[in-house]
């Protein structure tokens, strides 16, 4: 039985031919933006803190020397700087700015019970679904109050609003399986931490709330199950996108060496 990420959901939605070449046809390529590759260097950084944490904390020049040797280890040729005039330095500075904030707002990180860091979860959408759901939550908490705490990094450059994050599909997609999972977590929060503006920002849902996105979620996978012509969708998207050889809107392009993809 196929298991759907809320990635998944959201890929076929912005362009499905993308969604066909990456989990139907299973083409693998390593390029990727630089954005998504500071990204996940946050994200170790985060869960290497938070493991050290239930040993003691760590300091924040030790965290930014990891932060570093992850980097520097994990870099590779395929990683794609888009923005002309920026360099893989420029985006590594970034990242520590955002570990020093981050680590001045909430040292020293005792802000609840860790109960999970990056934790994968595989839930039914709802009890006896055929709809089978599997992600990984950044952090996963035990609030003082008893209240579970589902936490998520961004490092992206855009501020969501208010009503955006009451809307957002990924953690209240999280939120069903938390509650799937552990039925004691009566009550949970949602907290997005917008690292690129040293900013926290929160968010409930009601069950109504929760019974709307699984209709929702029901019905899109219905749409990837019954879709046969995965037509390419072409967005803002595109410039990250590493299959412009097998896109019949974009492939015409791939001869031109260096192409800008602005
Ligand atoms: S280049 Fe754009 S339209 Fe083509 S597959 Fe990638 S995201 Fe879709």
């Amino acid at each position: 039985m196929p298991e759907y990420s809320i990635s998944q959901l959201n890929n076929f939605e912005e362009c499905a031919l993308q969604y066909r070449l990456i989990y139907v046809d299973r083409i693998k390529r390593y390029e990727e933006g630089v954005e998504a590759f500071l990204g996940q260097r946050f994200h170790e950084a985060m869960e290497w803190l938070y493991r050290e944490r239930a040993f003691r904390v760590v300091p924040l020049e030790e965290l930014l020397a990891y932060y570093e040797k992850v980097w520097a280890e994990r870099w590779h040729a395929e990683v794609k700087i888009n923005k002309e005039g920026r360099t893989a330095d420029d985006y590594k500075l970034m990242g520590r700015r955002f570990i020093e904030d981050y680590y001045k707002r909430h040292y020293p990180f005792e802000e609840g019970r860790v109960l999970g860091l990056e934790r994968y979860i595989r839930f039914p959408l709802a009890e006896g679904s055929r709809y089978n759901c599997k992600g990984i939550i950044d952090r996963l908490m035990l609030a003082p109050d008893g209240a579970f705490e589902i936490h998520d990094y961004k490092t992206g450059s855009g501020l969501p609003d208010q009503a955006g994050l009451d809307e957002d599909r990924q953690l209240g997609f999280y939120q069903i399986g938390v509650q799937t999972l552990w039925p004691e977590a009566k009550e949970v929060r949602l907290i997005w931490h917008l690292v690129a503006f040293d900013l926290e920002m929160r968010s409930r849902r009601t069950p109504d709330a929760l019974e709307g996105l699984r209709c929702e979620i029901a019905g899109l996978i219905d749409k990837i199950e019954a879709e046969r012509e995965f037509a390419p969708h072409e967005s803002a998207l595109c410039n990250w996108c590493p299959y412009w050889d097998l896109c019949p809107v974009k492939k015409h392009l791939v001869k031109v060496e260096g192409l800008p993809r602005d």
